[in-house]
């Protein structure tokens, strides 16, 4: 089993990209030895203005160990206008210092699901572990690999780029991508899509994870087949 060593560290700001109207990419310093897990998360821990308590929140690494060994990893972050700690996330500039901990989380991809086809499904920031696991696996795998997004709209959606990538480089990998203003939920792209044989990775806010999970459980996927990462 795979284990990783996780510590409190001090990171600077490195780059900022503003992705979508309230979804910023953060590329951020770690030292050199700094290595996870794809699908882990690091927690970022911040002065609360108002209180002495201090904040601290999880995002998961949306980069790979390519670019830690380079001395970075990546984030994307919603920002939240009632959040406690994305509005002070969003108030932060190139070349600030934060404080983190990790890398953390269980969500990563099983030994028994590197043989089978894997099927992985997110809502809005829910890809953000998707875009770490993604190419690990794509660089073992035969397999079917597929995954499904769902966006509010165009202007939502994430990572085009980097997905339209992966599509060209590997035969094996195909993206759906579901709008639910004027296409509907990722559920019915499910429906469409189904692969009895497949394992399913989940990510995202807990209704849609629910509503997902119940799904796949009415259609026979067992539970143990089915891995989820709740943001919410
Ligand atoms: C393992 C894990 C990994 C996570 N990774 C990411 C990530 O990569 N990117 C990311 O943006 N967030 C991620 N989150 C959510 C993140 O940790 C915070 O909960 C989120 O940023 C809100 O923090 P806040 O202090 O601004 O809002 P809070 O003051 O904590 O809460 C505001 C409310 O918004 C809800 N909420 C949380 N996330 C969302 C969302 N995306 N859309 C709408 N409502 C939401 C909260 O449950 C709460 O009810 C992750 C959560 C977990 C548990």
């Amino acid at each position: 089993m795979e284990k990783t060593k996780f510590s409190i560290f001090k990171s600077k700001i490195t780059d900022i990209v503003q992705l979508t109207e309230n979804v910023k990419h953060f590329r951020i310093s770690v030292q050199n030895d700094f290595s996870f897990i794809p699908g882990q998360y690091i927690s970022i821990i911040m002065d609360n203005p108002d209180r002495k308590i201090k904040l601290r929140r999880p995002y998961s690494i949306v980069s790979t160990n390519k670019e830690a060994k380079k001395g970075y990893i990546e984030l994307c972050i919603k920002i939240l206008e009632k959040g406690n700690i994305t509005p002070l996330l969003d108030k932060l500039k190139v070349g600030d210092e934060i404080e983190c901990l990790g890398p953390l989380g269980e969500f990563k991809i099983s030994e028994e699901s590197k043989n089978k086809n894997i099927i992985f499904i997110s809502t809005g920031v829910g890809i953000a572990p998707f875009m770490s696991m993604i190419p690990e696996i794509l660089g073992k795998t035969n397999k079917k690999v597929t995954l499904i997004t769902g966006y509010k709209s165009e202007k939502d959606v994430l990572y085009n780029k980097e997905i339209k990538n992966f599509e060209e480089k590997y035969n094996n990998f195909s993206n759906y991508t579901i709008l639910s203003e004027s296409q509907g939920r990722v559920q019915s792209l499910i429906e469409s899509k189904f692969d009895k044989n497949a394992d399913y990775y989940i990510c995202g806010l807990k209704d849609m994870i629910s509503s997902v999970n119940l799904l796949l459980l009415k259609k026979n996927i067992l539970g143990k087949n089915i891995y989820l990462e709740k943001y919410d």
